[in-house]
């Protein structure tokens, strides 16, 4: 027996002592999540894009009244799309259109930003909501220039392809929670779209869970000839952006900078994609977004809803917000022929199978809490959430990336773990449906409650 052999019997035997650890083994495939990945298809992917593409630019500033040129058709053609799948399942879906008139530093006069959304009303719990996000708008390098060509096929053809292919995909499914496919405007000139979404979420009192955004998802060759068509980016912000002073207090002495609602999503989404996808992995990221750069995300997390980004593995900044040329023998633009199907494809089954495997599971526990100061000992307690049959508590040490350890408890509401020193590790709960179906765990207090108190998203 080789030495290494032996080092990991000697961790796996006790788990509660090892230092760095690996993600938790992927769990068993639901047949229906792999159906649901299966159904997902480049070719509708790149249909999508080379019509989105054909509309010449999307600026949020061009044309609104021509059907074959500028961001009114673009947005009227997403419409008639969600329309159609709409037909397919018989009327599951509900369009709205929500708009608002907007002035900025990028919009010098008064223009209409218009999200299209397609509403897929959950059956057993509508007010739980997960949503998929992309923006149709498009730019070139000078990003008040409406009139030039802005083909915008990887930036953000992509991430709008993602939503429409989502919502022909499990629209073909029943949820007990809703589904929301988001069509979004006016992100390149200040996230208007995003913003808009996260006012008609407020308005709406949707409970929203999940906003998954797709921002830049389709290239596989990096701006150095690096290629990678294995892995995709999930941002995840640390700590909320709605947490008050005295939380900011309490989680910086106990802990809590690095489980945030949306950080546990983003390691629930990687270990989606280990069970579900070959040869595809999640790379996490600890940042909200890339450095400096900015997302339809940022607007969701303001309103206190959790909400990563997904941006392709390694980008192509000759092809993002350019104009169409060729200098030096060197491609510039946001081309069709840029993006790749295959990589896009399995992004977007990545996408559908989160939303389908939180939609299936019940809600993340509410009120999780723990306590055990001067004890050998540690309590785990919960508030019991509708639909779930069991919890689930997980802990990990406090440096390691992922959760590690974790107990199946029944519909117990607390759970006393022994000899495990509240000290040492950091917990969490995740509820269980009869049928298997998993939240995502919840890390305990505000810094990591996945359930929004109407009072904090109605302050911003
Ligand atoms: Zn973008």
């Amino acid at each position: 027996m080789r030495i290494s052999t032996l080092l990991v019997l000697a961790l796996a035997a006790v788990p509660l002592c090892s230092g760095a650890q690996a993600p938790a083994p992927p769990a068993a495939a639901m047949p229906l999540l792999t159906s649901i990945g299966d159904d997902v298809r480049a070719d509708e992917l790149r249909a999508t894009i080379s019509k989105l593409v054909g509309f010449g630019t999307r600026h949020t500033l061009s044309d609104t009244q021509s059907n074959k040129r500028g961001i009114g058709a673009a947005r009227r053609w997403a419409k008639s799309r969600f329309e159609e799948i709409g037909r397919q399942c018989h009327g599951c879906l509900q369009i709205e259109t929500p708009e608002q008139s907007a002035t900025g530093e990028r919009i010098p006069k008064p223009a209409a930003i218009v999200d299209v959304l397609a509403i897929q009303r959950g059956t057993g719990e509508p007010e739980r909501v997960i949503v998929i996000s992309g923006h149709i708008d498009s730019r070139v390098r000078d990003v008040m220039d409406a009139k030039s060509d802005a083909p915008g096929a990887d930036d953000d053809g992509s991430g709008t392809a993602a939503v429409l292919e989502a919502a022909r995909v499990l629209s073909k499914h029943k949820f007990d929670a809703t589904l929301v496919y988001a069509v979004l405007s006016g992100e390149e000139q200040g996230l208007y779209g995003g913003k808009l979404l996260a006012q008609y979420a407020r308005d709406h009192h949707w409970r929203v869970e999940a906003a998954l955004n797709n921002d830049i998802v389709g290239n596989t060759l990096g701006t150095n000839g690096i290629k990678d068509a294995t892995h995709v980016r999930v941002f995840s912000e640390g700590t909320r952006s709605t947490e008050t002073p005295e939380e900011a207090t309490r989680r910086r002495y106990n802990g809590g900078e690095v489980d945030s609602p949306s950080r546990n999503l983003a390691r629930f989404i990687s270990g989606l994609a280990d069970t579900y996808l070959k040869a595809f992995s999640v790379r996490m990221v600890y940042r909200t977004d890339r450095y400096s750069r900015g997302g339809d995300q940022v607007p969701m997390l303001a309103a206190g809803y959790p909400a990563v980004r997904f941006t392709e593995a390694i980008e192509n900044y000759t092809r993002e917000h350019e104009d169409v040329r060729i200098e030096n023998g060197v491609h510039y633009g946001d081309v069709l022929d840029a993006v790749d199907f295959a990589y896009l494809a399995q992004v977007v089954r990545l996408n559908a199978i989160t939303m389908a495997a939180l939609a299936m599971a019940p809600a993340p526990p509410a009120q999780v809490k723990i306590e055990g100061a001067v004890s050998m000992d540690t309590t785990v307690s919960w508030s019991a959430v509708p639909n779930a049959a069991s919890y689930r508590v997980s802990w990990r040490d406090t440096t390691a990336p992922f959760w590690s350890n974790s107990k199946l408890v029944g519909d117990a509401t607390s759970l006393l773990l022994k000899d495990v020193n509240i000290d040492d590790w950091f917990f969490g709960v995740s509820s269980v449906s009869k049928d298997g179906y998993e939240s995502p765990v919840e890390f305990p207090g505000a810094a990591g409650a996945f359930n929004v108190a109407p009072a904090v998203a109605n302050e911003k």
